[in-house]
C-alpha cells in the first residue's frame, strides 16, 4: 500500500500519470491532503467514485496521532503526536497577534548532545520523513483552527543532520498546492553543521537561516555543544558570510542565555568581536530550566542589560519571551517525560 501523504508533488504526479488519470488529477488530490487535512479517500468528492475506488485500493493517507497537548497562560500550545512506528515528537504552536508560528521537529530525539537541550537526553532515535515534518504543520492547523503563517525548523533533532528531508518538506511547505506557506516565513535552524550551510545557501527557495550559537568562544561553546568541536566558530562564521552574499539576506543568531555561565562581561567583548560587521540579529532567548540540568535562567532585567551591553556594536538585539514554561516548552522536555 502506498501512503499518498508521503509522496512529494511530483511522484504523487508520477503515480497518477501511471494510472493513465489527468495530470491535473495530482493537483486535486495533493490538495485534498494537504490543504483540507483528509485522512479519507473517499472524501475527495471531486474525484469520481469509481477512481476513489481504484486508487482506495493500492494507497492510503497516513496521519500523525495526537497524544498529548498541554496550553501555556500565554496560549502557547505544545503537541505529543505518535508517529507510525510508536517514536513521539514535540511541536509547538506560538500565536501571536501577527502571526502564528509552529516550531517543528526533524528527528526523533538527537545525537548532538547539547547540554542546554532535553531532547539531547533522548539520544538520537531516527530522522523523520518530509511528510511527518510537514504533516505537525497540517495537523496543528487542523487541531487550532488557524492558519499557519510561519515556520521554524527548532524543534527536536538537527535539521541539517536530516537534510534532504528538510528540504522536501521545504519545497512541500512552500508549494501552491501544498500548505502554501511562503519560503520567507520559514526558517532553519542549525547548531553550525557547516557543509549544509553552504548548501542550503545555494538552495533556490528563500528560507532563512538561523544559527543556535550560545556562546561566542570554542572554549565554551565546545562544553555547551559537543558538536562544536567538530564545526569551530571560524569555519561556522565563514559558512555564514557566504551565506548572506549568496542570498543578500540577514541570518539570526539565537543566543540561549544561562545566568552565570555566557552572560558575563567577557561574553558580551567575545560576542561583539564575532560577529561584529556581520549582516544579522542576534535573539537573547531565556534558558528553559529542565530537570536534570544544573543552569539557571537569567531575570528579564539580567537579560535586558547583556543586551544593551551589545547594543553600541550590534544594534539589531532582540529579547524572545521564553514561551510557556509551565508546560515544559523546551524541545524534548514531553517527548522525554
Ligand atoms: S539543541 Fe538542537 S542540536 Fe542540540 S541536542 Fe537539542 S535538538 Fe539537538
Amino acid at each position: 500500500m502506498t501512503d499518498l501523504k508521503s509522496l512529494t508533488f511530483t511522484q504523487l504526479a508520477e503515480l497518477v500519470k501511471s494510472i493513465g488519470w489527468e495530470s491535473y488529477r495530482s493537483q486535486q488530490i495533493y490538495t485534498w491532503i494537504w490543504q483540507k487535512g483528509i485522512n479519507d479517500i473517499d472524501l475527495m468528492t471531486n474525484l469520481a467514485k469509481s477512481k476513489r475506488e481504484q486508487l482506495a485500493c493500492d494507497c492510503f493517507i497516513s496521519s500523525l496521532h495526537l497524544i498529548d497537548t498541554k496550553q501555556a497562560k500565554d496560549r502557547a500550545r505544545k503537541f505529543l503526536f505518535r508517529l507510525h512506528d510508536q517514536h513521539k515528537i514535540e511541536t509547538v504552536f506560538i500565536p501571536e497577534t501577527d502571526r502564528k508560528t509552529v516550531c517543528v521537529s526533524t528527528q526523533v530525539g538527537c545525537a548532538l548532545g547539547c547540554k542546554i537541550c532535553h531532547t539531547a537526553q533522548i539520544g538520537f532515535i531516527r530522522n523523520l520523513k518530509f511528510h511527518e515534518i510537514a504533516d505537525q504543520i497540517l495537523q496543528v492547523q487542523l487541531l487550532t483552527g488557524e492558519r499557519i503563517s510561519n515556520v521554524v525548523f527548532m524543534g527536536m533533532g538537527e535539521p541539517f543532520l536530516n537534510y534532504a528531508e528538510c528540504l522536501k518538506a521545504i519545497e512541500n511547505l512552500n508549494s501552491d498546492f501544498g500548505l502554501n506557506i511562503g519560503a520567507r516565513r520559514i526558517t532553519v535552524s542549525t547548531s553550525g553543521i557547516v557543509e549544509r550551510i553552504y548548501d542550503f545557501a545555494d538552495f533556490p527557495l528563500q528560507a532563512k537561516l538561523a544559527i543556535s550559537l550560545n556562546a561566542a568562544t570554542d572554549q565554551l561553546r565546545n562544553e555547551l555543544m559537543p558538536i562544536n568541536k567538530k564545526y569551530p566558530l571560524s569555519e561556522i562564521i565563514k559558512a555564514v558570510r557566504y551565506y548572506i552574499e549568496k542570498k543578500k539576506k540577514r541570518v539570526t543568531f539565537e543566543y540561549v542565555l544561562i545566568k552565570g555561565i555566557n552572560d558575563r562581561a567577557q561574553d558580551v567583548r567575545a560576542l561583539t568581536k564575532l560577529l561584529y560587521g556581520i549582516a544579522c540579529k542576534i535573539n537573547l532567548i531565556p534558558f528553559n530550566p529542565c530537570p536534570h540540568t544544573k543552569y539557571q535562567s537569567p531575570t528579564l532585567p539580567e537579560m535586558e542589560a547583556f543586551a544593551e551591553k551589545l547594543y553600541p556594536q550590534l544594534p539589531a538585539v532582540t529579547i524572545r519571551k521564553s514561551r510557556g514554561q509551565e508546560i515544559l516548552a523546551a524541545c524534548g522536555q514531553l517527548a522525554a517525560q
